[in-house]
């Protein structure tokens, strides 16, 4: 599943100890493990290879340029969400041909550049959206590639705030007023209405919510065809679910084999957009003990990774494993205990009543499964530097980003005299 396991009682990452990584390179640090990340890619591609679909990674899960650019050169293209985000891509050398644009914000300056790079297709949320883009691209004089983003109204079984496909979420356009614009799409001069997108949420560990979305679109897409319109594309989206703890997700030859038949059946192109499943476990969090606190009714663990290294705990009550780097047994008497950050919010931990071998102020805890939406969501949150990534490939290590510096912090406040 991953590539970072107990060897001599020391925590790997591949053929690399992570203490000696902690020791190098200071913590809080990210390690990515590469064979994790470009396997993960890799058991995607090959469960769907009988229709050999177009793969966009989801940038916004990590979007360090070292990893675009490792899956890029594995062939990957990469899904988008942002005017920063197609700025990353092309400084990772995806081909334009390669990338797909969702948002329901996306602004003019967003659309323009997109257009000028020449983008695979944006995926669009909203009529207004629609109109805009046909607007832009009359001004280029070109006609561009879209998507309908479908909100198909199902229940993804996920954490309420990622779930995206029903109606009440702000993603896509529902049926009716797809139809609506399908048949009217002779008054998008600019737009070649080339696709339907679907993403239904994230951390979605079944297959039968993606059945019951593709089934949906479907049939949308045959009752298109008897009125004559035809489609080159279904971009059926991210959001498959990895281990955090005790889930059981669908491996990527299971889901395939649940829902390949229906995806051949379009007689489409597919595009999917993965993000969690390729760099989810392909990361972890290395944070120090700083102190160990009792108080007359909990045991504290005071690490010096916060909230704003991994939000993940504190926004949606996620569980990720906690490992001590160097291996101590936890026998049934462990002892429960919190594992909190330095940040002045009570939201700031990564374990809550957790089970844990005792640990002495100066061990490191790997906070495993932190490669997606990890560092992608980290901040300067109580004026803290975010942390430093690096990537393991065998015995190799490589610095991919740097710790950033107090400069870093203020460089672009003005001071003015008040
Ligand atoms: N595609 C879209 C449009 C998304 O909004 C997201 C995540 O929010 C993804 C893909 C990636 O989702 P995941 O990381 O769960 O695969």
């Amino acid at each position: 599943m991953h590539e970072f396991k107990y060897k001599n009682n020391r925590l790997y990452c591949e053929g690399v100890s992570v203490e000696t990584l902690a020791k190098k390179f200071g913590t809080p640090l990210y390690v990515y493990s590469y064979a994790t990340l470009i396997g993960h890619y890799n058991k995607l591609k090959s469960a769907f290879k009988p229709i050999e679909p177009l793969i966009c990674y989801s940038v916004k899960a990590n979007s360090n340029l070292s990893i675009l650019k490792a899956l890029v050169s594995a062939g990957s293209g990469l899904d988008i969400v942002s005017g920063g985000e197609l700025f990353r891509a092309i400084k990772a050398g995806c081909p334009a041909k390669r990338i797909v644009y969702a948002s329901v914000g996306k602004t003019d300056g967003e659309i323009r550049v997109s257009i000028k790079r020449g983008i695979l297709s944006f995926n669009v949320e909203s009529i207004a959206e629609l109109e805009n883009i046909n607007r832009i691209a009359g001004i280029f004089n070109k006609v561009v590639n879209i998507s309908i983003r479908i909100n198909p109204d199902v229940e993804p079984k996920t954490h309420k705030f990622i779930t995206t496909g029903k109606l009440t979420n702000k993603f896509g356009i529902d049926f009716d007023n797809a139809h609506e614009i399908i048949i009217q799409r002779h008054k998008f001069a600019n737009l070649n209405i080339s696709g339907l997108h679907i993403h239904i949420g994230s951390q979605i560990t079944e297959a039968d919510p993606y059945v019951a979305a593709i089934l949906k679109v479907t049939s949308f897409i045959q009752k298109l065809k008897e009125r004559g319109v035809g489609l080159e594309y279904l971009n059926i989206g991210g959001g498959l679910g990895i281990v955090y703890d005790k889930e059981n997700p669908q491996t990527a030859e299971k889901f395939a084999q649940k829902i390949l038949p229906l995806l051949k059946k379009t007689g489409l192109k597919i595009i999917m957009e993965p993000g969690r499943f390729i760099v989810g476990n392909a990361g972890i969090l290395l944070t120090k003990v700083l102190y160990l606190k009792s108080t007359p009714v909990k045991k504290f663990v005071v690490v010096d990774a916060g909230m704003n290294d991994l939000v993940r705990p504190a926004l949606y009550d996620a569980y990720h494993q906690i490992l001590p780097t160097s291996y101590i047994p936890c026998p049934e008497s462990c002892e429960k205990v919190d594992v909190v950050g330095p940040i002045c919010e009570s939201a700031d931990y990564f374990a809550k009543g957790r089970k844990l071998p005792s640990v002495l102020a100066g061990d490191y805890l790997a906070v495993m499964s932190a490669g997606a939406y990890g560092f992608s969501m980290a901040s300067n949150y109580n004026s803290r530097r975010r942390a430093a990534e690096v990537i393991v490939k065998g015995n190799k290590v490589f610095l991919i980003r740097k710790r950033e510096s107090f400069m870093d912090l203020i460089r672009d406040e003005i001071v003015v005299e008040l």
